[in-house]
C-alpha cells in the first residue's frame, strides 16, 4: 500500500496551495466583509467572479468530476481529488472559486449522468462554466426527512406537464440570486412500492408557483450568499421532459448523488480541522500565560497531539473509502462511505472545539473563522443523512455480513 499522492495529484496540490496562499487567504476577511455589508446579502460579491476566472486560467476547475464524465471534468479519481478538496475545505467559501462546491457538484453529476442533451445544454453547461448556481430540494419541514421515503411533495402528470405541490426547507443554494435551477424530489406514485414512489424533476427557480419563503439559519449562521431556503411549490408546472430518467427513479438517483457528496463533505471537513489545528499551533506559541507560552504547557501539547491523531485517522479512512470507490464503485463502498460520514464531522467538531478553547474568547469572535467552521462541521452531522441513520445502516450491514 502506497500512502504517497501520485505525481498528478502532487502537482495539482502544489498549484492549489500556491493559489490559496496568493489569492484566497489574503482576501478571506475582505470577502466575508463584502458579503455581510453588501446591499443584497444573497448576491455573490464580484470578487468571486474574478477569482473563478483566475482559478480557471490556472487549470484548477471542475476538479471533482471523475473520469467517467470526461470531457466535462478534470478526470481525477476520488483518491486524487481527496487532498485537493481537503485543501479547499480550509476556507469555507473557497470551493466555489474552483467550481467544486455543494450542492452544484452533486447536481452536475446528476445532470451529466441522467440529463438529456437539451437539459445538459441548458443547465449543465452553464453550471460547468460556473455561470449559474443550483439547489437540491428533498428535505421537508412536515416529515422526518432522514427517511426519504416519508417525503410528501407530489409530482403529478397532467398531459405533457408535471404539476408540483409541496414545501421544502434547508434547500442549500436556493437563496442565492444566481440560483437558476432546482432538482426537486417528490412522489409521482404514492401507492407504488416504498422505494419506487419518488422521482426527481428539474424546476427552474423562476417558474410560476415557486416561492422562496425565507432563509433558514444553521446554528445561527445564514451562510450568505448561498443560504438554505424554505421553498413553497404551489401548482408549479414544468414540461414532462424535465423529469429525470423516469417515474419512480428518484430514490435511485438520490442514492447515487449522495455517495460522492458525502465523501466530499468529509474531505472538506478534514481541511477545516487541519486549519483549526494549524491555527491552534500558532496561537499557543504566541500567547503567554502564567509565565510561559501556552505551547509549553503539557496539557496543551497533549491536546495538539490528539488533534493531529484524530485528523490523521479520519484522513486515512477518507482515502481508503475514496480508493475503494475508484476501484469497485460507490455501491460496493457504501460501508466505508458511511463509516467516514460518521467519523469526520464529529472529529472536525472536536478538533475545532479544542482550537476555539486554545484561542480563548477570540476563538468565538468574528476575527477568526473557527465558529463558522464549527457550525459547518456540526450541521454535517445532519446534512446528507444524520449520523444515526448511517450507524443504523452500517450496523445492519455488518451484522448481516457476519451472519451470511
Ligand atoms: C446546513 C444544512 C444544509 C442542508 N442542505 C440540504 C439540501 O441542500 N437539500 C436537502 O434536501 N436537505 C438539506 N438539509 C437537510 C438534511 O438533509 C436533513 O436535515 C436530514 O436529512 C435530516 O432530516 P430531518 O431534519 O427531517 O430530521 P428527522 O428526520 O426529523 O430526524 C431527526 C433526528 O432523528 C434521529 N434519527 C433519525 N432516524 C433515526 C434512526 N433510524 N435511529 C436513531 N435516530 C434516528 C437523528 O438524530 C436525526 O437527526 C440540510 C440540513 C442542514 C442542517
Amino acid at each position: 500500500m502506497n500512502f504517497e499522492y501520485n505525481e498528478k495529484t502532487q502537482a495539482l496540490l502544489e498549484k492549489l496551495r500556491a493559489f490559496m496562499k496568493e489569492e484566497v487567504y489574503p482576501i478571506e476577511q475582505e470577502y466575508i466583509h463584502a458579503v455581510e455589508n453588501g446591499e443584497n446579502r444573497w448576491k455573490t460579491p464580484e470578487l468571486m467572479q474574478t477569482l473563478k476566472q483566475k482559478a480557471r486560467d490556472a487549470g484548477l476547475w471542475n476538479l471533482f468530476l471523475p473520469e467517467e464524465y470526461k470531457p466535462y471534468g478534470a478526470g481525477l479519481t476520488n483518491a486524487e481529488y481527496a487532498p485537493l478538496c481537503e485543501e479547499m475545505g480550509r476556507v469555507l467559501f473557497s470551493s466555489e472559486i474552483f467550481n467544486c462546491s455543494a450542492p452544484d457538484t452533486g447536481n452536475m453529476e446528476v445532470l451529466a449522468k441522467y440529463g438529456n442533451e437539451e437539459q445538459k445544454e441548458k443547465w449543465l453547461v452553464p453550471l460547468l462554466n460556473g455561470e449559474i448556481r443550483s439547489a437540491f430540494a428533498m428535505t421537508e419541514p412536515a416529515v422526518a426527512s432522514s427517511d426519504a421515503t416519508n417525503i410528501e411533495t407530489s409530482i403529478t402528470r397532467e398531459g405533457d406537464e408535471y404539476v408540483i405541490n409541496g414545501k421544502k426547507w434547508y434547500t442549500s443554494g436556493a437563496m442565492n440570486e444566481n440560483c437558476k435551477i432546482m432538482i426537486v424530489m417528490g412522489k409521482t406514485d404514492f401507492d407504488a412500492p416504498r422505494h419506487q414512489q419518488q422521482s426527481q424533476i428539474l424546476v427552474p427557480v423562476d417558474t410560476k408557483g415557486v416561492t422562496i419563503v425565507r432563509p433558514m439559519a444553521a446554528m445561527g449562521f445564514y451562510d450568505e450568499p448561498i443560504g438554505h431556503a424554505e421553498v413553497l411549490f404551489e401548482n408549479v408546472r414544468v414540461p414532462a421532459e424535465n423529469l429525470l430518467v423516469g417515474e419512480g427513479k428518484g430514490f435511485e438517483i438520490a442514492q447515487g448523488r449522495l455517495g460522492p457528496g458525502r465523501i466530499h463533505h468529509c474531505m472538506r471537513l478534514i481541511g477545516c480541522a487541519q486549519r483549526a489545528l494549524d491555527m491552534a499551533c500558532e496561537r499557543v506559541e504566541a500567547r503567554v500565560a502564567f509565565g510561559k507560552p501556552l505551547a509549553k504547557q503539557q496539557s496543551v501539547r497533549e491536546s495538539i497531539a490528539k488533534m493531529h491523531c484524530d485528523i490523521e485517522q479520519a484522513r486515512l479512512l477518507t482515502l481508503k473509502a475514496a480508493d475503494k470507490m475508484d476501484r469497485y464503485g460507490n455501491k460496493v463502498s457504501r460501508d466505508l462511505i458511511a463509516a467516514i460520514k460518521i467519523v469526520a464531522p464529529t472529529m472536525a467538531c472536536n478538533v475545532i472545539d479544542e482550537s476555539i478553547q486554545m484561542h480563548g474568547a477570540a476563538g468565538t469572535s468574528q476575527d477568526f473563522v473557527l465558529s463558522a467552521m464549527y457550525a459547518y462541521a456540526r450541521t454535517i452531522k445532519l446534512a446528507d443523512g444524520p449520523d444515526q441513520v448511517h450507524m443504523m445502516q452500517l450496523g445492519r450491514n455488518l451484522i448481516a455480513d457476519k451472519n451470511a
